[in-house]
C-alpha cells in the first residue's frame, strides 16, 4: 500500500543527488537519463506519487508511464543522501501495485503479466520447451543432488539467454558438482512480476515454488539469472521458503579457486558489466570480477559507472518485455556498448542473461559486431579452457 509510505514522501525535496553516481559526474537513472525530465528521476516520480495521494494529479496514462519505466536499479538508494533511501524502491513498487490494483496499467505490463498467467513465462511458449536450451548436455534432471540449478524464463527461452544456461551447465558438469535440473517443471521466479507491482501474482508462483522445492527436497539452489537469485533468496523467505541460494558466479569463483578447472587462457580485453540485482541489490561485485581476474591472458579494465555506480542494462524492473525505455540513442544498453567500445574493449562481460540480451542487441544497432562482443561470464570461461 501506497499510503504508508505517505510520510516518507514529503521528506524528499528533490534535490536530485539520487540520479547521479557517487561523485555526482554523470546521470545514471536509466529514465531520466533517456526522456531527460525531472519527472522521470527517483525525486520526480516520489513528488508525483505524493501529488496523487493528495489528489493533486490523477493516475493518467503520462503517469503510468513514469511509473513503469523505472528499472528498479537501485542506483537511488545507492546515492540518496536520506534515511528514507532504502525504501525508494519499495515506494515505486507500491506505486506500481496501486495502478496494477486499479487496472491501469500500460498494454506492455497487462501483456506481460497476462503471458505469465496463461503460459507461466512471458515468452507465450509451452512449458514442455522449457528444458530446450539443455538439449544435448549431459545435464540431469533434479533427483537428490546437491544443488538444483535454477535457470528462470529467459535462460530457458531466449536464444541468448540459453547460451548463459548452457555455459553455467557446463562448467558445473566439468567440476563434477552435483546437481540437476527442473526441466519442463520448473516455474517462473516471479521477481519481475514482483517489480512490476503483482504481489498477488507474485505470492502464488513463490508459493508454487517453494512447494515444489520442498517437495523434492532441495537445500541449495544455483540462479543462473540475478532476478531468480534475488527472488529467491531475498523473498521467498517471506513465504516459508528459507535456501541456501547462490549466483553460479559465486559457485564458480570456489570451484576456480579449489583449482576444479585448469584454465589455459583468452587473451582479450574485456569489461565486466555489473547487473543490477547482482551488485546494488545483492552487494555482490567481487566474484565475477575474480573469476575474470584468474582467467590467464584476460585483461581486466572498468568502466565509468562501474560496481556501485553500475549502469543498469535498461531491462531491469520489467522492462526487457516491456521495453517502456526503448532502444533509442540514448538507451542505457547503447550507451553502455559505445563507452565499452571507447575504452578499447573487445568483450563485455556480464552475469546475467537479460543484460546478455540487451548489451547483444545494443552492439548490433550500433555497428559494432566486428569488434565488441558480449558473452556471459560463464561463456567467457568455457572459452579459457
Ligand atoms: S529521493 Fe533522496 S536524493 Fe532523490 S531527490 Fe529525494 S531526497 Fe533527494
Ligand atoms: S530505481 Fe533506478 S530507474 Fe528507478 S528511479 Fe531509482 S535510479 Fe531511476
Amino acid at each position: 500500500m501506497i499510503k504508508q509510505y505517505g510520510d516518507i514522501m514529503h521528506r524528499c525535496f528533490r534535490c536530485g543527488y539520487c540520479k547521479l553516481t557517487e561523485e555526482y559526474t554523470a546521470f545514471n537513472c536509466p529514465p531520466h537519463r533517456v526522456f531527460k525530465f525531472e519527472s522521470y528521476s527517483p525525486g520526480g516520480r516520489m513528488w508525483l506519487t505524493r501529488a496523487l495521494l493528495n489528489n493533486e494529479i490523477t493516475n493518467s496514462e503520462h503517469y503510468r508511464e513514469i511509473m513503469f519505466s523505472c528499472t528498479m536499479c537501485a542506483n537511488c538508494v545507492e546515492h540518496c543522501i536520506f534515511t528514507f533511501k532504502d525504501d525508494l524502491v519499495n515506494i515505486f513498487v507500491a506505486a506500481r501495485g496501486e495502478l496494477v490494483n486499479a487496472g491501469v496499467i500500460p498494454p506492455g505490463v497487462r501483456d506481460y503479466l497476462k503471458n505469465i498467467q496463461i503460459s507461466g513465462n512471458p515468452f507465450k511458449l509451452p512449458a514442455t520447451d522449457r528444458d530446450k536450451w539443455a538439449n544435448n548436455l549431459e545435464v540431469p534432471e533434479y533427483t537428490d543432488q546437491e544443488y538444483l540449478l535454477y535457470v528462470g524464463c529467459v535462460g530457458s527461452y531466449d536464444e541468448q539467454g540459453q547460451k548463459s544456461s548452457q555455459a553455467v551447465a557446463k562448467l558445473l558438469l566439468r567440476a563434477g558438482v552435483s546437481f540437476g535440473i527442473l526441466g519442463k517443471n520448473e516455474i517462473c521466479d516471479g521477481n519481475e512480476v514482483r517489480f512490476l507491482g503483482d504481489q498477488g501474482l507474485f505470492e502464488y508462483l513463490a508459493k508454487q515454488n517453494i512447494e515444489q522445492f520442498h517437495k523434492l527436497g532441495i537445500k541449495k539452489i544455483i540462479t543462473v539469472d540475478p532476478h531468480a537469485y534475488n527472488a529467491l533468496k531475498n523473498d521467498y523467505p517471506f513465504f516459508g521458503g528459507g535456501f541456501d541460494v547462490s549466483h553460479y558466479t559465486q559457485i564458480v569463483e570456489a570451484l576456480i579457486d579449489s583449482e576444479r578447472f585448469e584454465l589455459s587462457g583468452y587473451p582479450v580485453i574485456a569489461a565486466y558489466h555489473d547487473p543490477c540485482y547482482l551488485g546494488r541489490h545483492n552487494g555482490e561485485y567481487e566474484a565475477p570480477r575474480k573469476i575474470l581476474q584468474s582467467i590467464p591472458g584476460l585483461k581486466l579494465i572498468e568502466l565509468d559507472n562501474s560496481g556501485e555506480n553500475g549502469l543498469c542494462c535498461g531491462g531491469g524492473g520489467g522492462n526487457f518485455f516491456t521495453d517502456i525505455l526503448g532502444s533509442g540513442e540514448e538507451s542505457p544498453a547503447r550507451t553502455r556498448v559505445r563507452q565499452a567500445h571507447a575504452a578499447g574493449v573487445n568483450i563485455i562481460a556480464v552475469a546475467c542473461p537479460l543484460c546478455a540480451k540487451m548489451l547483444t542487441d545494443a552492439v548490433k544497432t550500433e555497428h559494432l559486431s566486428d569488434v565488441l562482443e558480449v558473452f556471459d561470464i560463464a561463456e567467457v570461461v568455457t572459452r579459457a579452457f
